[in-house]
């Protein structure tokens, strides 16, 4: 889709909520929406992008939209579910998905949990040797169909956002590969358990280039190749890629897309596609991220030391790694006036603020955008994935309605409430009152 293709779609399903009332600048200042047209062709380019002779199994990652109507959207499109705790267990349960098709990541998985998982068939990543050990325990008493990998470290080095690189030498997640000792170790574990027939690798996510989360998927086929070498038999039959593919937060482009990737994989590690293995990938991000966007009225605007600034309704309660981490995370923001109409004029730097009681509550800084007026609407572009869907408890702000859009070919917009806003009784009685 082209630049101005996004953004006139963006625009009819925003002048859309605003004369449906999903917009109201009394009563609904701020919400979600999610082009669920967008998340089907996404869906589509990323099951395009493989192989035919390929089996593979692709999990969305959860938590990059926990909303149970997206992830049953995203089962009927043919999709599995990476689940990383009973929450997001529950929710992907409630979305449909077969057992068969979730996948159990966490580095704390409980007693609890992990009989849970082997009882219902899904599939099961331990995260270190102590979760092996457990796993021993469960596995005396019954008989499962789960299947189970370990997730390995790379350690192939982080990419430039610490906190969603994954496979840094000293990250907390997995069974590092490269310290003394440890893959020997590893190799040992898989002789000793011949159910153990996976391996699982994620490098990381944003900030990581597919490069190196490329790498280290190849350390990982590595270590497969190895275990089959030294047992002397065909033990590990998949290979679970994780996730991680980057999103270009700075424009409409989708590069590099799923294609792109793939070919990446082709080249660095072939194996993968030569039907030796059955493969699982985990994609979050990539898949929901520039599917949504999180639409805000303007409350109030002044100016502070020479600073122009824009009050609005979305802040950290909508856009936590914005607001905290503004150089890793920033956001595009686009101006409408209260009709949803794209505004005009000549871009003025202004702070587009949040409403929150800290002064660090700030979308954007100086960022030059036509003059923004009380009642206009700001939308904070690329939010489908993690922003929304994943709301920060700050001041007691009430969660925002989410809603999906449908496009029909005459331009119509169809919505569909994807969660519906919290109300006041429901704050108060999750605060206990
Ligand atoms: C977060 C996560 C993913 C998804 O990462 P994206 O960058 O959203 O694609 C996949 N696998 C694991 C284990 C994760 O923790």
């Amino acid at each position: 889709m082209s630049s101005s293709q996004a953004a006139g779609r963006r625009e009819r399903i925003l002048r859309a909520a605003v004369r449906e009332g999903l917009l109201d600048p009394e009563h609904a200042l701020l919400a979600g929406f999610v082009d669920l047209d967008g998340v089907a062709a996404s869906v589509a380019a990323l099951r395009r992008a493989f192989p035919d002779g390929v089996e593979v199994l692709h999990a969305f990652a959860a938590k990059a939209n926990c909303l149970v109507p997206v992830l049953e959207r995203l089962r009927r499109l043919g999709m599995g579910c990476e689940v990383a705790g009973p929450g997001e267990l529950a929710q992907a349960l409630a979305a449909g998905f077969d057992p068969g098709r979730i996948v159990l990541d966490s580095p704390a998985k409980t007693r609890g949990e992990l009989r849970r998982a082997l009882d219902l068939g899904i599939a099961v990543n331990a995260d270190s040797f102590q979760e092996l050990d457990r796993i021993d325990g469960i596995l005396a008493g019954r008989r499962s169909s789960s299947r189970l990998g370990v997730r390995v470290n790379p350690q192939v080095g982080g990419g430039s956002i610490a906190g969603t690189s994954t496979a840094t030498a000293t990250s907390k997640f997995g069974v590092p590969l490269a310290d003394d000792g440890s893959a020997e170790r590893l190799l040992r574990a898989y002789r000793d358990r011949p159910w153990l027939t996976w391996v699982h690798v994620h490098v990381g996510s944003q900030g990581c280039p597919p490069e190196l989360v490329a790498e280290g998927i190849a350390r990982a086929v590595e270590f497969a190749e190895e275990v089959d070498r030294r047992l002397g038999r065909r033990q590990v039959t998949g290979i679970d890629i994780g996730g991680g593919l980057p999103v270009d937060f700075g424009s409409d482009d989708t590069a590099p897309g799923f294609d792109a990737y793939v070919a990446l994989l082709r080249a660095r590690v072939p194996a993968l596609f030569g039907g030796r293995y059955r493969l699982v990938t985990e994609f979050g991000r990539s898949l929901l991220a520039k599917n949504g966007f999180t639409a805000a009225y303007v409350e109030y605007t002044k100016t502070a030391g020479g600073r122009r600034i824009a009050i609005t309704h979305a802040g950290v309660q909508v856009a936590a790694r914005t607001v905290f981490l503004p150089e890793a995370w920033p956001l595009r923001i686009s101006a409408h006036d209260g009709t949803g109409a794209a505004k005009g004029g000549p871009p003025v730097p202004q702070d587009v603020a949040g409403p929150c009681c800290f002064a660090g509550d700030l979308v954007a800084r100086a960022r030059p955008m036509p003059l923004l007026e009380p009642g206009d609407l700001v939308a904070l572009l690329d939010t489908g994935a993690y922003y929304a869907s994943n709301p920060f408890g700050y001041n007691s702000l009430l969660e925002p309605a989410v809603h999906g859009a449908l496009i029909e070919a005459d331009g119509t917009v169809r919505f569909e409430l994807l969660r519906a806003a919290q109300t006041l009784d429901e704050l108060l009685t999750r605060t206990g009152g």
